[in-house]
């Protein structure tokens, strides 16, 4: 049998080991555009940030590939895909051919389609090169503008406070993290933001980068004001990489449709990681859940049936978990959803919001007091109705919001019928 994985992050890395638990005769190569592998995005910004050394970025050792025998294809982009005749072809005219094919090719960085982007001092975040470029500049840094208030966005602008540079968050719409916070949560972190001096702007729109000698000195924005700064950094979304993918006859919507076992629409070829489309367990929705639990996740599931096995991912969920300027946030499901019961609470250094539809748990936002995040999860992954189950459970300092027919005894939350009937 030969195994071909697109990709080198943890989508690839764990779909090639849990192929290498089921067998390992059989051959197993990777391709991948970049030059080192097995490193983690979600921790460049702690990188920039000075918080974790370059060598922290790795998950998988230098050995990983010799002592799980894959043949390593580095610097070789794949530029199409040929599934009638089973060959992969890479940038160099290499083609390569498979018996079972794991796409875990990733996303990138949505570039804003206006002027002054190619300046230099204008960067994305997703690679190691994106790190270094950034780092490169840093002497030289005193402001720093980031488009987007999403998680990365957020991350990024902490990171960079960190190292005594002035930041600004402009955010489009009128909260951050728009799909996922209400507007609660997003003016608590607004005002902790800004008590650490990052200023953010919700509700505004760069209209264009602007540039002195080739380099970026600021943005201009919508309604006319200049916003200075020595770098711009654009995160605003990813998007699935899958243009290789065109006329391979592989199912191509706004990433790639996968079934509950990880396999495309052709048999034998899987998908993992934030190029797919997956089913969300709670909306049963088609999603792009560009996480890296979905990833690895995923990209084991994918591994396994791979080799044989017959295995399907149990649940497909929604969740974050960082901390930004030391204040803890997680969230998980759909909790800016604005069907349903809401209850929520807030007290000096916490926000807490549940979300319950028809019963059931199907989203949260905890931040600053997380420590409920393991059981809720778990309510969530149930689906089971939670009425009467004792949720926002610890000592109540706050104000609590509940919604119509919910009450506390004893300190948990009851559906006011069940306990006056109990
Ligand atoms: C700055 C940042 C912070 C993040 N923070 C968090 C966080 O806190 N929590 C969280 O859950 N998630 C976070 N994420 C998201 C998380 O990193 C991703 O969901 C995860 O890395 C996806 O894994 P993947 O293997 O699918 O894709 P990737 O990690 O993108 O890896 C894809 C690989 O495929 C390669 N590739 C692309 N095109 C081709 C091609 N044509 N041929 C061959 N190879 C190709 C790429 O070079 C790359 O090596 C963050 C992401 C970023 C950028």
């Amino acid at each position: 049998m030969k195994y071909l994985i697109i990709g080198s992050g943890p989508a690839g890395i764990f779909g090639a080991e849990a192929i290498r638990r089921r067998d390992a005769e059989s051959t197993v190569t990777m391709v991948s555009p970049e030059d080192t592998i097995a490193y983690s995005p979600v921790i460049i910004t702690y990188w920039i940030g000075g918080k974790v050394p370059q060598r922290g970025l790795y998950f998988r050792d230098s050995s990983w590939a010799d002592q799980n025998r894959i043949e390593l294809k580095l610097g070789q982009q794949a530029i199409s895909l040929q599934t009638r005749l089973q060959k992969l072809t890479l940038e160099s005219g290499e083609e390569i051919s498979y018996d079972r094919l794991l796409i875990a090719s990733g996303s990138s960085p949505v570039s804003l389609p206006i002027f002054g982007v190619t300046l230099k001092g204008v960067h994305s975040i997703r690679r190691v090169g994106d790190a270094e470029a950034i780092l490169a500049e840093i002497a030289n840094l005193h402001q720093a503008i980031i488009i987007g208030g999403g998680f990365v966005g957020l991350k990024v602008a902490d990171h960079l406070k960190e190292r005594g540079i002035d930041v600004m968050i402009l955010e489009k719409e009128t909260r951050l993290v728009p799909r996922i916070f209400d507007g609660k949560a997003s003016l608590f972190l607004v005002d902790k933001l800004g008590r650490e001096n990052i200023r953010v702007e919700t509700g505004v729109e760069v209209e264009e980068i602007l540039g002195k000698a080739g380099r970026v000195c600021g943005v201009r924005m919508k309604d006319g004001r200049i916003h200075p700064g020595q770098m711009v950094i654009q995160s605003v979304g990813v998007r699935p990489n899958i243009n290789f993918l065109a006329g391979s006859g592989i199912a191509v919507e706004k990433g790639v449709p996968v079934n509950t076992r990880m396999e495309t629409n052709i048999t034998g070829i899987y998908a993992a990681g934030d190029v797919t489309l997956t089913l969300d367990s709670i909306t049963g929705e088609k999603v792009n859940n560009a996480t890296w639990p979905a990833a690895s996740r995923q990209g084991t599931v994918a591994g396994m049936n791979m080799a044989g096995g017959n295995i399907s991912c149990p649940h497909n969920l929604s969740l974050n978990a960082f901390s930004l300027c030391g204040v803890p946030v997680m969230t998980a499901g759909n909790p800016s959803e604005t069907n349903g019961q809401a209850l929520m609470e807030e007290g000096p250094g916490f926000y807490r919001k549940i979300l319950l539809q028809e019963g059931k748990l199907t989203g949260f936002i905890l931040i600053g007091e997380v420590s409920q995040a393991g059981i809720l999860l778990s309510l969530m992954k149930k689906r089971e109705i939670v009425s009467g189950a004792a949720l926002l459970q610890k000592p109540f300092s706050g104000r609590k919001y509940l919604p119509p027919g919910y009450g506390y005894q004893h300190g948990s939350l009851f559906l006011r019928s069940k306990w006056e009937r109990s």
